[in-house]
């Protein structure tokens, strides 16, 4: 190859570089717009390492944590809630409010698409089921009787949630 098409070469292969990264940042942009999350996944012994007993308990078997137990029932500082199992943002301070039960309470998700919800027939009556929409994590159920503007009320298991101060 001579010194010319060496440079031809490098300069075709950075050209490429570039494209590709320029495509990546579309592509992550476009996620962003459209609030699609990807996905997490890892086996249960991995969660059961990274999590504590309790985490584990609540996020990968569904379990519910006492009501009053968490700290962040009565959190209203401004920020986000995230996932504790993916850190991904799922409630925001903005939504949060005081339904006296025991659990954080919101009144929407952060993101329609960060959250999926499953019907849950456990216990003899069929809940519907909140799980954080990238790692399945179970987070808690949604009733209808929340408050204005939606009427919902997203009843979480706080240890489920990994709350970060800031803009909400
Ligand atoms: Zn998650």
């Amino acid at each position: 190859m001579n010194r010319r098409s060496f440079l031809t070469s490098a300069l075709a292969f950075g050209a490429f570089a570039a494209t590709g990264a320029q495509a990546v940042a579309a592509l992550d942009k476009g996620r962003a717009k459209s609030g699609a999350v990807g996905r997490v996944v890892k086996s249960d012994e991995e969660w059961r390492r990274l999590l504590t007993p309790e985490q584990y308990e609540v996020t990968r078997r569904k379990g519910t944590e006492a009501p009053g137990s968490s700290p962040l029932d009565k959190q209203y500082a401004l920020g986000t809630y995230a996932c504790v199992c993916c850190d991904l943002p799922v409630f925001s301070s903005k939504a949060k409010y005081n339904s006296r039960t025991g659990w954080p309470s919101f009144w929407q998700p952060v993101n329609r698409r960060h959250v999926r919800e499953e019907k849950d027939r456990s216990l003899g009556e069929v809940r519907t089921e909140v799980l954080c929409a990238r790692c399945d994590a179970h987070l808690g159920h949604v009733f209808d009787d929340g408050p204005e503007p939606t009427g919902l009320r997203y009843c979480m298991n706080g240890v489920a949630l990994k709350f970060a101060a800031g803009k909400a």
